[in-house]
């Protein structure tokens, strides 16, 4: 059983754009269908109602389905910090979108690895997309007509970071609003080494051996964001959850790994606690769902997150996307996401407060 690991690597921007078919990280979206792509109604909050931000997208065809020549799949996370709240989904969406290889937006042959290659391949041939996070712009700047807007709250927000001051001019307004961007380099022989530990029967043991040695040597939480650090921390003392052992020790040859690809595989969870028990049907095909794939709380240390982003936390981001991978109506389908946190039991912080 291969997972395919993914890491993050600086990338020139222009190998991101949606005619090289990119994984990756921040900035704006690459879409895939150029033309009815998402907007603020798709990506609205559950929790404040603002339009999620761009957070990352797989591409990740079905080799042996037509249909599904070209797909990718998308993840958007509401930048607000009351949203983010643990073992809850609602400040994130994610999205499904796939294209046979005869289309109307890219041609039958694989692109050419070159800057200038084709590049009216671009979703700016077919709509206007917001100028702070990419997505569907139905409005645009009253006074200059120039700039295009996706909701209310991006216009105010790129008004108040500068556009006010460059409004009517040629200017280019960099508000710093996205993610850094990066490309995804998915690495699949890794298989060796996972095979050797789900083979081994008394794999757990050892394992849990293995990291209260680690404990001992002080290497048990190398994560490098401070709040991820700390969870971890906090958990292997307690050494409570057997779960989190499993998980520190399954990512310890690879600890930089921020996505885990494993189609109709098993999730690898970080805690016993706020595991998935319900995967909502395909809403577009009635059909069951699968794990696909799940990014890692390590992405949020390439996040580069201050002020009220500070908050936004995950253990494990989980993707469940239709196991049929149907073909859309909408061209851009609602998948399911589950985030899993490490939350301390009540219980447990209440004696831990009294120590
Ligand atoms: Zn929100
Ligand atoms: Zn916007
Ligand atoms: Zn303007
Ligand atoms: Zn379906």
């Amino acid at each position: 059983m291969a997972v395919d690991l993914g890491f993050v690597e600086k990338c020139e921007s222009w190998r991101l754009e949606s005619r090289f078919y990119p994984n990756k990280v921040g900035g704006k979206p690459a879409w895939l269908d150029l033309k009815s792509i998402l907007g603020k109604d798709d990506l609205e909050c559950d929790y404040c109602g603002d339009p999620c931000v761009f957070l990352c997208q797989i591409y990740a065809p079905y080799e042996e389905d037509s249909n599904a020549f070209h797909r990718t799949v998308y993840i958007f996370v509401c930048k607000n910090a009351n949203c983010c709240r643990p073992n809850q989904n609602g400040n994130l969406k994610v999205f499904r979108s796939q294209l046979s290889r005869i289309n109307d937006f890219y041609p039958a042959e694989p692109p050419m690895e070159q800057k200038d290659w084709r590049m009216d391949i671009d979703v700016s041939q077919w709509v206007k997309t917001c100028c702070v996070c990419g997505i569907l712009a139905p409005n645009h700047c009253g006074k200059c007509k120039v700039v295009n807007y996706c909701s209310r709250v991006h216009q105010v927000c790129d008004w108040k970071n500068g556009h006010k001051d460059i409004c009517g001019t040629e200017a280019k307004n960099d508000s710093r609003f996205l993610f850094p961007e990066y490309e995804i380099v998915i690495e699949d022989d890794i298989t060796v080494i996972e095979n050797i530990k789900q083979n081994d029967p008394d794999s757990e043991h050892k394992e849990i051996e293995k990291y209260n040695a680690m404990i001992q040597d002080g290497k048990a939480g190398t994560f490098q964001n401070e709040d991820v650090n700390n969870d971890l921390l906090q958990m292997a003392n307690d050494e409570k959850d057997k779960m989190f052992a499993k998980f520190r020790l399954k990512i310890d040859d690879y600890p930089d790994q921020i996505l885990r690809y494993d189609r109709g595989g098993k999730v690898l969870y970080i805690s016993s606690h706020g595991q998935i028990t319900d995967v909502p049907k395909c809403p577009e095909c009635n059909g069951d769902r699968q794990f696909e794939f799940q990014i890692m709380p390590q992405l949020l240390n390439f996040l580069d997150l201050k002020d009220v982003m500070k908050c936004l936390d995950w253990g494990i981001l989980a993707v469940f996307t239709c196991k049929q991978s149907c073909i859309p109506k909408n061209k851009y389908i609602k998948e399911y996401i589950w985030k899993q946190d490490i939350v301390q039991e009540e219980s447990e912080s209440r004696i831990n407060q009294n120590m």
